[in-house]
């Protein structure tokens, strides 16, 4: 889903093709709103005739409506059109290992209700729970809108052809088809996407600026796993069979910790949530089993980010060196893609301040260009609503996607 470009208004002519024409009047309102039919002509540079068919369309469709009159200094107020959001609801559903999160929204990303749960370690049962919470919430929410669909955020990479999802290393599946199973059971369009890409998704299309069609970033999420979502000229780099981005599993050492992908030394190895709480305990990840005893201990980054700031020297010293090793995987996204910001989510960014002075001073040493080594690197605490932001992207969209073309 590429973005519309609402400012390169040479696209929008008598021989553009309509639908494109279509979405970017969609995408003015939507950036503009509340913006009235003579502003929208006059950004497009068209003549108001053109717009006015387009304008009744997406009212027919309901997609737009007119809403509160503007105030001009005299004659006629002309009404202000605006995307129709709050009775169009989406389904957001993030699952990761520790819990799954289940959020009803409407088109603007508002929530209306939120469900959290364990997550059962096997498909069937993840899939029996989601469906019971979303029965629920929508018979509790009903009159609320139309539901319009499910986006579903997993921790792992997801085939784009068939929505499965290929590989969790967290959960430890592989091939599993959650999206196909959820949607025959409740009979609803499901959208299936990994976490890193959602995040970024939700920069894209949820976020307080929505970026320009033109943006590069990077959202990188360190939680339970460690990954990337890299959009680069405003769209989502998935590469060749869709598993670009894997930023949490390049190599740091050759030998080093156990990763869950089952190599050993990955930059996920070093900062996930499992290598700081097992770096304070004095522990090594040598195998599966090495990591369900640090989870079975029940201590969490929180716990260990909140010893470090009352004293606790060995807190400290293991949020620091997550923080260095973090730091050294963005200076290896920044030599690879020089993105304009990368944003960073998770639990470990409850200790920002601390980190911080690291990441800054492991810039200047490794970034290959002075421009580089001031790439804004931005902290991102609330990202368990950004997950379902996110997810909730997804049935957004593409909606307001630029047509695919050619
Ligand atoms: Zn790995």
């Amino acid at each position: 889903m590429r973005k519309i470009d609402t400012r390169n208004f040479s696209r929008a002519t008598r021989t553009t093709p309509k639908e494109i024409n279509r979405q970017i009047v969609l995408n003015l309102v939507r950036e503009q709103q509340p913006i009235s039919r003579a502003d929208l002509a006059r950004r497009m540079g068209v003549a108001r005739g053109m717009v006015t068919p387009l304008v009744n369309e997406l009212l027919e469709e309901g997609l737009i409506y007119e809403g509160s009159t503007g105030n001009p200094p005299r004659g006629r107020k002309p009404a202000l059109l605006h995307v129709r959001a709050h009775d169009r609801l989406a389904l957001a559903v993030d699952v990761r290992f520790s819990q799954t999160h289940v959020m009803l929204c409407d088109f603007s990303g508002r929530m209306i209700a939120l469900e959290r749960f364990a997550t059962p370690l096997v498909p069937d049962a993840l899939v029996a729970e989601i469906a019971l919470r979303i029965r629920r919430m929508l018979g509790d929410h009903r009159g609320a809108g139309e539901c319009r669909g499910i986006g579903l955020v997993v921790p792992g990479m997801v085939d784009r052809r068939t929505g499965r999802l290929v590989h969790a290393p967290t959960l430890g599946w592989r091939d599993v088809d959650l999206g196909g199973a959820l949607a025959a059971e409740l009979e609803m369009e499901v959208h299936t996407e990994r976490d890193a890409i959602a995040c970024a998704l939700a920069q894209m299309w949820l976020g307080p600026k929505q970026g320009s069609a033109q943006d590069s970033f990077v959202y990188l999420t360190v939680s339970d796993g460690v990954g990337a979502g890299v959009v680069v000229n405003g769209a989502v780099v998935r590469g060749h069979r869709d598993a670009a981005g894997e930023f949490g599993h390049i190599p740091l050492a050759l030998d080093g910790p156990l990763c869950s992908c089952g190599a050993h030394g990955c930059l996920e190895a070093y900062t996930s949530t499992t290598a700081t709480v097992a770096r304070y305990l004095g522990r090594e990840l040598v195998s599966r089993q090495s990591y369900a005893d640090v989870r079975e201990t029940g201590l969490t980054v929180d716990d260990i980010v909140s010893r470090a700031r009352s004293g606790d020297a060995a807190a400290l010293a293991a949020v620091e060196a997550s923080g260095r090793y973090l730091a050294v995987g963005i200076v290896a996204i920044v030599n690879a893609l020089n993105p304009a910001r990368i944003i960073v989510g998770g639990e470990l960014v409850a200790a920002w301040d601390l980190i911080s002075p690291l990441v800054h001073e492991v810039m200047e040493q490794r970034a290959l260009t002075a421009g580089a080594a001031a790439t804004p690197v931005i902290p991102e605490l609330a990202d368990e609503q950004t997950r379902l932001r996110g997810a909730a992207a997804l049935v957004v969209a593409p909606v307001y996607a630029a047509p695919a073309i050619g």
